[in-house]
C-alpha cells in the first residue's frame, strides 16, 4: 500500500508538520502553525503549494482542524499520522500505535518531561479529534537510546532512585542520530553493523551519541535534554552543586534556576548577545571577544564529549556533523576536528568549505577515521516508523 504520512511535531505554541512519502522520502508539504494561543496565530505551508493565513481559532485544536481543511483543499490525503514524542522513558523502546493504553502509559511519563510530554499529548488528542479515521503512531526521541548499556545510562546515585523513580540517562534526538548513522554507513560503503560512529546533532539543542553497529551505546543528554553539550540557551553539564550554591548565595528559587540553566545559558549566556551560531560567528569575525569565548567553549566542550564517547566504541570510523550548526557552520567543524587530531582526524579545509558536498559528506583528508557532514531528516524517520507500525 502507498503511504503518505502526516508528521506532527507539537510544541507549546507551535506545530510543525510535514506530509511525507516514506518510500521516496519526498516531503510533499511542510508547514508551521505558530503563535498558538495568541491573536497572531497563523498557519503557513510550502511544497506542492505555498501559502499562509491567520488562524481564527488559534489553539492546537484549531490548528489541526485548519490542516484538515488545507489537505482537503489541496486534494492531499494522509494514510497515517506520526507524532514526535520527546520522552518515552523505559516503557517505549520503539514506535507505538496511539490508543487508549499507550496514551495512559504516556501520561505516566509526564513527570520525566514536564515541559515537553504534555504538549505532545495535547497534539495527539487534537489530531485524534481532527482526523478520527486515521491511524496514529508515537515516535520517541528517547527510544533509539534504549540500547545503551547500564554503565552508560546509570548515574552514580543510590540505586533505588533508578529502580523506584526511573532516574537515569535516557538521551534524546534519537530519530536524528539514527537517521544520520544509517546514512553514514551508506557513505562509508559499510553495513550498519560494521560501523563505529559518533554523531553530533547540533541545532538549538545539541547532543552527541556513540553509535556502535547501528545501536546507541552512549549519549550526552541525560534524564532531561539539559545535560551534556553547550546549546543555544541551555548550559549542558554544570557542577550538580550549582543548584545549592545559587539557592543559598543568590536566593534563587528552583524555577529561577531552571530558567537560568534552560533559557539564559549556553551560547546566549556566554556571549550575552545571542543564541544563534550564525550571528555569533559574524560577531566573532568583527572582533567581538564575548562571541569568541562562546564559540570557543562550544567547540572545546563538543570535542571533549566526542573523545569521551569514543570510549564506548573502542574505535572510530566517522564523526558525523548534523543539525543547523553541524550542517552549516564551517568554523565550528574546523575547530572541533582540529581539537580531535589525536584521534587521527585531519581536516580538509577545502572540503569543509563545501560542507562535504564533493565527497559524499567527507570533510577530512583522512578516510578512516573521517568526519562527515550529513543533513538530518527527522520527519522522514518518523514517517517511516509510522508506516511500518500501521
Ligand atoms: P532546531 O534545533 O531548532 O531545529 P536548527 O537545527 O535549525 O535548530 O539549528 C539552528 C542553529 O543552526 C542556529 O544556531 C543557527 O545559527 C545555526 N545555523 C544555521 N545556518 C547556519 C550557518 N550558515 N552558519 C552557522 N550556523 C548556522
Amino acid at each position: 500500500m502507498e503511504h503518505s504520512i502526516l508528521v506532527i511535531n507539537c510544541g507549546s505554541s507551535s506545530i510543525k508538520f510535514s506530509l511525507t512519502d516514506p518510500a521516496s522520502g519526498e516531503h510533499r508539504l511542510t508547514g508551521l502553525a505558530e503563535n498558538l494561543g495568541s491573536s497572531s496565530a497563523a498557519l503557513s505551508w510550502k511544497g506542492v503549494a505555498t501559502g499562509d493565513h491567520p488562524l481564527s481559532q488559534g489553539d492546537h485544536q484549531g490548528a489541526l482542524q485548519a490542516m484538515v481543511t488545507l489537505l482537503e483543499e489541496l486534494h492531499l490525503s494522509c494514510t497515517g499520522i506520526g507524532h514526535r514524542v520527546v520522552h518515552g522513558g523505559e516503557h517505549f523502546s520503539g514506535a507505538c500505535p496511539v490508543n487508549d493504553d499507550s496514551i495512559e502509559a504516556l501520561k505516566d511519563h509526564i513527570h520525566l518531561a514536564p515541559l515537553h510530554n504534555p504538549v505532545n499529548l495535547l497534539g495527539i488528542e487534537a489530531a485524534r479529534a481532527a482526523f478520527p479515521d486515521v491511524e496514529q503512531v508515537m515516535v520517541f526521541d528517547t527510544s533509539f537510546h534504549q540500547s545503551m548499556p547500564k554503565q552508560a545510562y546509570l548515574y552514580a546515585l543510590p540505586y533505588e532512585l533508578y529502580k523506584e523513580h526511573g532516574i537515569r540517562k535516557y538521551g534524546f534526538h534519537g530519530t536524528s542520530h539514527r537517521y544520520v548513522s544509517e546514512q553514514a554507513a551508506i557513505r562509508l560503503n559499510k553495513t550498519l553493523k560494521e560501523t563505529a560512529l559518533v554523531t553530533a546533532h547540533l541545532g538549538n539543542g545539541c547532543s552527541a551519541t556513540a553509535v556502535l553497529g547501528g545501536k546507541s551505546v552512549d549519549t550526552t543528554m541525560g534524564l532531561t535534554p539539559l545535560e551534556g553539550l553547550v546549546m543555544g540557551t541551555r548550559s549542558g553539564d554544570v557542577d550538580p552543586s550549582l543548584h545549592q550554591y545559587l539557592g543559598t548565595r543568590l536566593n534563587m528559587t528552583q524555577q529561577e534556576i531552571s530558567d537560568l540553566l534552560n533559557k539564559q545559558s549556553g551560547l546566549l549566556g556566554l556571549s550575552g548577545q545571542t543564541n544563534d551560531m550564525r550571528e555569533l560567528l559574524q560577531l566573532e569575525d568583527g572582533g567581538d571577544p564575548q562571541a569568541h569565548v562562546a564559540v570557543e567553549v562550544f567547540c572545546y566542550r563538543l570535542a571533549k564529549a566526542v573523545a569521551a564517547l569514543v570510549v564506548g566504541l573502542g574505535r572510530l570510523d566517522a564523526l558525523v556533523f548534523t543539525g543547523g550548526i553541524g550542517e552549516n557552520s564551517i568554523p565550528v567543524r574546523a575547530r572541533t576536528i582540529t581539537a580531535l587530531s589525536f584521534l587521527g582526524l585531519e581536516l580538509d579545509p577545502e572540503l569543509n568549505q563545501t560542507h562535504g558536498l564533493a565527497e559524499q559528506g567527507r570533510i577530512t583528508r583522512t578516510i578512516s577515521p573521517c568526519a562527515l557532514v550529513i543533513p538530518t531528516d527527522e520527519e522522514l524517520v518518523i514517517a517511516r516508523d509510522t508506516a511500518r507500525v500501521i
